[in-house]
């Protein structure tokens, strides 16, 4: 065994027990196909509970809403809509899904661009609109007023913050609003006032750094205090998503391996990936150039304990805790995670088709997949696969690739170290796919097929399960 090869991905009990009965899997993947999506609408339920418990613990108020571009999953969605969590759309198919889910419309945020019948929809139920822009205001507003609707609850997106003290990186982005354009996007709500009614200010960064999200809160709360200043009367701070998971078991496993990785890109030892790829790191004369582009895909602080965390940071300008300014200033805590939401919910199986020797002699597993139905390798998560079924064996180092005919269709350009020679014939589960790798991406190249979803539950003897369409909440074990 090459133990610095090995990346074990972290699993939950209810994962575990699914894994434990290969011959139902593989029965399971017979009949409805390779790829296959798993989904655990129970997991999701209980990740929102971990976040309700910060806000309890901290006695915030405010609402969490998942994500839903994380997964397309109506089974998850359906789970949501029967408990206390909202939802955060990003399209009018994601909206109208909800809506047919059970969501009712003062539970739903629309969030990203938005076109002019994704606003008449989001507007008509009673949604919350996070306005991306100054001109989407001023649609929206058109849209109330000529359809005689009750004011619409907004927020204003904002991005760009800047740094009152040491700089910090706030990258650009393309979304919502300058934070120094807010004077303008308040004039536009003023004209207004009879069909929009500011409910608070948000941002979304699409990154692990605490820091600039920090500084972005910290801009919210100026923000805030403008538009009370201006004689409006917003009640909510949304600070987004980005909690971000951890996906291994092992933090040593992970340290590890991105050691070694540095060491075979300068060559001194064998590589660990297809063509010695060195996810952003390269050799230049002998020295170790570039930065690792991987997801830190083990984390100490992630999800609920990352919002946690954000809390007891202080604010640099203000000088309090961003949990007490928040509960100082009786403002709502709005949360929009995706990801976080949607860890340990999932999993993806496929079928191994074929392995070979490659001309370079490397051993290669074609699968009955590809990469954009497991597409954990295109967000930078790195993790191995579990070989069902486990049998004693030598451990064996392999390139994954996938059913198209394309060079690059590899399913991750790792080596990926499995505990025995694969075979014709068995199962590779992928766990923690839920969150952006199982369907975010998949298509219909070549006319293959796309994964089918079911959705396991906790039942008499072990676990239950139907297609993803077929699961209503009734279905579940709720207590
Ligand atoms: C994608 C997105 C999220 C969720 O991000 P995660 O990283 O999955 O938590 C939340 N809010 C908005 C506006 C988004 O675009």
């Amino acid at each position: 065994m090459k133990p610095e090869l090995v990346l074990t991905p972290l699993m939950s009990g209810l994962i575990r027990d699914v894994l434990a009965v290969p011959e139902r899997l593989s029965a399971m993947v017979d009949a409805l196909g390779s790829p296959l999506n798993i989904v655990v609408p129970e997991q999701i339920t209980a990740n929102v509970a971990e976040y309700r418990a910060v806000y309890d613990r901290r006695r915030l108020s405010g609402e969490v809403y998942f994500a839903h571009k994380a997964n397309r999953s109506s089974a998850l969605i359906r789970e949501l809509a029967a408990g206390e969590c909202g939802v955060d759309v990003a399209s009018l198919g994601e909206l109208r899904h909800v809506l047919a889910a059970g969501f009712s419309g003062d539970r739903i945020m629309a969030t990203g661009p938005k076109d002019t019948e994704f606003l008449w929809l989001a507007a008509r139920v009673g949604a919350v609109v996070n306005a991306d822009s100054r001109a989407e205001l001023r649609e929206l507003a058109a849209i109330a007023t000529r359809f005689g609707l009750p004011p619409v609850r907004v927020m204003i997106r904002l991005s760009a913050f800047d740094s009152p003290g040491v700089p910090i990186l706030s990258r650009p982005s393309r979304f919502g609003v300058h934070a120094r354009e807010l004077a303008d996007v308040l004039d536009t709500l003023d004209e207004h006032r009879a069909v929009l009614r500011l409910l608070g200010v948000s941002y979304h960064l699409d990154t692990t750094g605490i820091e600039e999200k920090a500084l972005a809160l910290e801009g919210c709360l100026l923000a805030m205090h403008e538009a009370l200043g201006r004689g409006f009367a917003p009640t909510a701070i949304d600070i987004g998503g980005g909690f971000g998971v951890n996906y291994l078991a092992d933090r040593g496993e992970w340290e590890r391996y991105t050691t070694e990785l540095g060491t075979a890109v300068l060559g001194l030892r064998p590589p660990m990936t297809w063509q010695n790829h060195g996810y952003g790191l390269r050799a230049e004369a002998g020295t170790l150039r570039g930065a690792l582009g991987v997801y830190p895909a083990y984390r100490d602080t992630a999800g609920a304990r990352y919002l946690d965390e954000l809390l007891d940071r202080e604010s640099v300008s203000l000088e309090r805790s961003f949990a007490t300014l928040l509960l100082e200033n009786l403002y709502d805590l709005y949360t929009e995670p995706g990801r976080a939401l949607a860890d340990q919910c999932g999993l993806t199986l496929a079928r191994i088709a074929e392995v070979r020797t490659t001309h370079s002699g490397d051993p290669l597993v074609r699968l009955a997949a590809n990469s954009r139905d497991i597409s954990a390798e295109e967000h930078a998560v790195l993790m191995d696969p579990v070989l069902l079924p486990s049998r004693p064996g030598t451990p064996t180092g392999v390139y994954l690739a996938g059913n198209l005919c394309l060079e690059d269709d590899l399913i991750t350009r790792r080596q990926v170290t499995l505990p025995r020679p694969p075979e014709p014939g068995d199962l590779l589960a992928f766990v923690n796919t839920a969150g952006y790798f199982m369907d975010f991406a998949a298509d219909h190249a070549l006319m293959q097929p796309i994964a089918r979803t079911v959705a396991v539950h906790r039942a008499a003897g072990g676990w239950s399960w139907c297609l993803d369409e077929q699961y209503w909440p009734v279905k579940g074990n709720r207590s």
